[in-house]
């Protein structure tokens, strides 16, 4: 399966990842916060990634790492 990672403390919770992702599968943890008081980024459902890597190319603090499975 195609793998997603996210730094999660390097995230700022803008949502632009989320925006990307052309199967809508990035959504923004509001129940959780990370050491500097945002919400970070998460894949929902990660069978469903096509390794587009539109996520971690909009993400302007490099939050983001896609493996594509091979
Ligand atoms: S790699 Fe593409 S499909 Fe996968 S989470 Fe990122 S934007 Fe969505
Ligand atoms: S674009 Fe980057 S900083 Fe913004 S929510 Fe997504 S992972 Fe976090």
């Amino acid at each position: 399966m195609n793998k997603v990672s996210f730094n999660e403390e390097r995230c700022k919770g803008c949502g632009l990842c989320a925006d990307a992702c052309p199967k809508g599968i990035v959504v923004i943890l509001t129940e959780k916060l990370n050491s500097k008081g945002y919400h970070p980024a998460a894949v929902s459902e990660p069978e469903k990634c096509i390794a587009c890597a539109m996520c971690a190319t909009m993400c302007p603090d490099s939050v983001i790492t896609v493996e594509k499975d091979i």
